[in-house]
């Protein structure tokens, strides 16, 4: 059975999560869920990271213990886990001891190696990236991602050899699918030629919160040794059954922000301990809401929670995906939330399953039998679906599977199975099937929604195998609710 693993990015725990949070457990959900439904192997780790200094400052400023603080917030992820209705396999946090030994383990196989020593070392520091930043990270002097000057820090640390790894990480970065899409690999690419690859700080000083490093113990372990061992910690490295089984990581999934510590310094690092290196690095946008950029500051750090409660979480993840591309900056509004549920889902979704079963139930007492292939099943483009979603153009994908939803509901107005008794039962039965498939292709996209429809079909869900007509033998149907009630 072929495997997949699949990561998120961890979310520091310093707040509670908002949309943006969001956006990438979704994308990434849907991809787990998508090769489950392949029948591969599948592991889908996220989780929080606790131990950044920006947590101890935040629980500090509000007089609170680091560690109550932390807790609290990464039980809100957690949270936000069920109420997207994420299949994740395991939720990782960095102050659990299985986290710490393997960056320690890590962190010592790096030294050992040879590629940490200790330097003072002067840069410019931004709190908010918790990174030395050069000065064409700075743009007017400032950090473009938190619009904060740097402070002047200096300070005796252990440093990592990432320059002696350039020649190395330059030819990986250049490999055509490590780094998806292309605009992210050709800046990734361009900046290690222009600048070439620094040794970088591994360890900082007089800190009482965080890892120890194993090799002296007033130093912590920085965040880079530290939150990105997370994906091998997980599974329990080296010796873990999971860690044999999954490892290397199919696809880590991360923010624009990230993408340079995801695509060199996390490859460098496990080069240096002589770790297989994770396959692909998928970068996605940044999300705004109603047109602008989350943030706390700007009051519009909506919880996900708030939205879900009022309009659904299928609606909520369909809105998601259909409007944010993942290679690009994308808005999410709840006007755009209102449109899609009462003109995709209620409409062409939600209508086709009521008024299809509606019918199933007047003639036939809901007991449908097999009957022949009347053509509707080849409106469907499986091999765009599959190519879009290995483009990961989920969105696209959607409107894909979307515009087989459109031709049942044109198919169900041609015949006029309420009126021509002789081909109704062809009819009737043809957009079972048509319901049947779109449901299982959607499985993936907005789960609740199809485990209900499959309830009403009175079926199983099922995987690839299944996308095929004429597979359900005897339909035994059972109208009930309601699939998407139209929002005012
Ligand atoms: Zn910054």
């Amino acid at each position: 059975m072929e495997k997949f693993y699949i990561t998120t990015a961890i979310d520091y725990a310093n707040a509670k999560p908002h949309i943006g949070h969001a956006y990438e457990k979704i994308l990434s959900d849907v991809l787990a869920r998508w090769s489950r439904f392949y029948e591969k192997d599948t592991f889908f780790l996220t989780g929080t990271d606790e131990n950044a200094q920006k947590n101890d400052q935040v629980a500090k400023e509000k007089n609170i213990p680091t560690k109550d603080f932390v807790d609290k917030n990464t039980e809100s992820f957690e949270e936000l886990c069920k109420t997207l209705n994420l299949t994740n396999d395991d939720f990782i946090k960095t102050t659990q001891d299985r986290h710490i030994k393997v960056a320690q383990a890590i962190f010592k196989k790096v030294y050992d190696k040879g590629d940490i020593y200790k330097k003072t070392y002067s840069g410019k520091y931004c709190e908010g990236c918790e990174a030395f930043l050069g000065e064409r990270d700075l743009v007017d002097g400032k950090c473009p991602e938190h619009k904060k000057k740097p402070k002047i820090i200096e300070e005796e640390n252990y440093f990592f050899k990432l320059s002696k790894y350039e020649k190395e990480i330059l030819k990986l970065c250049s490999s055509k699918n490590f780094i998806v899409p292309s605009g992210w690999r050709k800046e990734i690419v361009n900046r290690i030629k222009l600048d070439g690859l620094k040794d970088i700080s591994v360890s900082r000083q007089g800190l009482d919160w965080g890892i120890d490093t194993p090799i002296d113990s007033e130093h912590k372990i920085y965040v880079w040794i530290d939150a990105l061992t997370n994906y091998i910690s997980a599974l329990s490295y080296p010796a873990g059954a999971k860690y044999k089984k999954y490892w290397p990581a199919d696809v880590h999934v991360v923010g624009k922000g990230i993408n340079w510590f995801h695509s060199v310094i996390w490859p460098a690092i496990l080069m240096s301990a002589e770790i297989p290196l994770p396959k692909q690095i998928l970068v996605h946008g940044y999300v705004t809401f109603n047109g602008e950029k989350i943030s706390k500051s700007l009051g519009n750090a909506i919880d996900p929670s708030e939205l879900i409660d009022k309009y659904g979480v299928d609606q909520f993840r369909y809105t998601m995906l259909k409007d944010i591309p993942f290679d690009q900056d994308g808005d999410f509004s709840e006007n755009s939330l209102k449109d899609r549920t009462n003109n995709e889902l209620a409409n062409d979704l939600g209508n086709l399953l009521s008024r299809t079963l509606s019918l199933c139930e007047k003639y036939y007492s809901g007991k449908l039998t097999k009957q022949k292939n009347d053509g509707l099943f080849e409106k469907l483009n499986l091999k765009k679906i599959e190519k879009h979603i290995e483009n990961y153009n989920l969105h696209l994908a959607l409107e894909e599977i979307w515009s087989f939803v459109r031709a049942s509901n044109k198919y169900v107005n041609d015949k006029e199975p309420w009126k021509n008794e002789e081909t109704r039962e062809v009819v009737l039965y043809n957009l079972l099937e048509a319901i049947r498939i779109s449901s299982l292709l959607l499985s993936s996209f907005i789960p609740g929604s199809c485990d209900k429809i499959n309830s009403q079909l009175g079926i199983k869900s099922g995987t690839i195998k299944n996308i095929k007509f004429g597979v359900i033998k005897k339909y035994s149907i059972k109208k009930g609710d309601i699939l998407f009630k139209k929002i005012e």
